[in-house]
């Protein structure tokens, strides 16, 4: 006599397909985050630009704590523009990556002094010209200052929990963002980011993932906890005659 294992998707009738599991998560995530919003501190689209440049591998909490004294001495793109890089090297320095940073900002204010009349584009292919402007503070910027959701925000959280939920195959932004546009409603593109990134923060954190209190353990093909609907996957046991 012996054991067998089977292995059963037990999932399977319950989640159909990818899109659905995504939706389902999106509902948790909404339920679990309903006043997410961007953590960001801004008053202008040229503000919450700057702020965005600034958050790249850097904590939106430290970004907070440089840019009011940043707006207080140089409030909008002009200003920003005309600024003496050696100040603005100084303002954003704990921020790190302080030189290309100051010189990216400093750019693309003189850009949209120079080509949008001193106001941030609200295109897509125009918010990619400014320097220091890729497709995820170009998201940032469309959503939070405009309402417009022209894709999904692909940082490092919601590049790692996307993975991980088993949503995308691919570990770079562009194609995560591509795989998610599909899966998601496009009016949820924005607020499906803002809220993985809260969860990523809070419990799917990048070392000790926190599985046994995620909520959304039920539905990530990831979870350590052992349980048929964590791991998506039943195993049965069978006797072998
Ligand atoms: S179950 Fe674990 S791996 Fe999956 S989302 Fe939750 S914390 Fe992350």
């Amino acid at each position: 006599m012996g054991t067998k294992a089977i292995r059963v998707n037990t999932n399977r009738k319950k989640y159909k397909s990818k899109k659905q599991r995504a939706q389902s998560i999106l509902v948790r995530l909404k339920r679990l985050y309903p006043n997410a919003t961007c953590s960001l501190t801004y008053s202008t689209p040229v503000q919450l630009l700057v702020a965005t440049i600034l958050s790249a591998q850097c904590t939106d909490e430290r970004v907070n704590k440089v840019t009011p004294e940043l707006f207080s001495q140089f409030p909008d793109a002009e200003s920003l523009a005309n600024a003496p890089i050696e100040e603005l090297e100084a303002l954003v320095h704990s921020t790190g990556f302080y030189r290309n940073k100051a010189k990216n900002i400093k750019a693309a204010c003189h850009m949209i002094v120079k080509d949008f009349g001193g106001k941030v584009p609200q295109k897509m292919e125009e918010l990619l010209q400014l320097p220091g402007v890729a497709r995820k503070t170009a998201n940032v910027v469309m959503a939070h200052a405009f309402g417009i959701n022209a894709g999904v925000t692909v940082d490092t959280h919601v590049n790692r929990l996307s993975q991980r939920l088993g949503l995308t195959e691919h570990g770079d932004a562009v194609r995560i963002e591509r795989d998610l546009m599909k899966l998601l409603p496009q009016a949820d593109w924005e607020n499906w980011s803002i809220r993985l990134i809260y969860h990523g923060r809070a419990v799917c954190r990048a070392r000790n993932p926190a599985c046994e209190e995620c909520e959304l353990a039920s539905l990530c093909p990831s979870s350590t906890v052992i349980s048929p609907q964590n791991r998506n996957i039943d195993v049965i046991s069978s006797a072998v005659r």
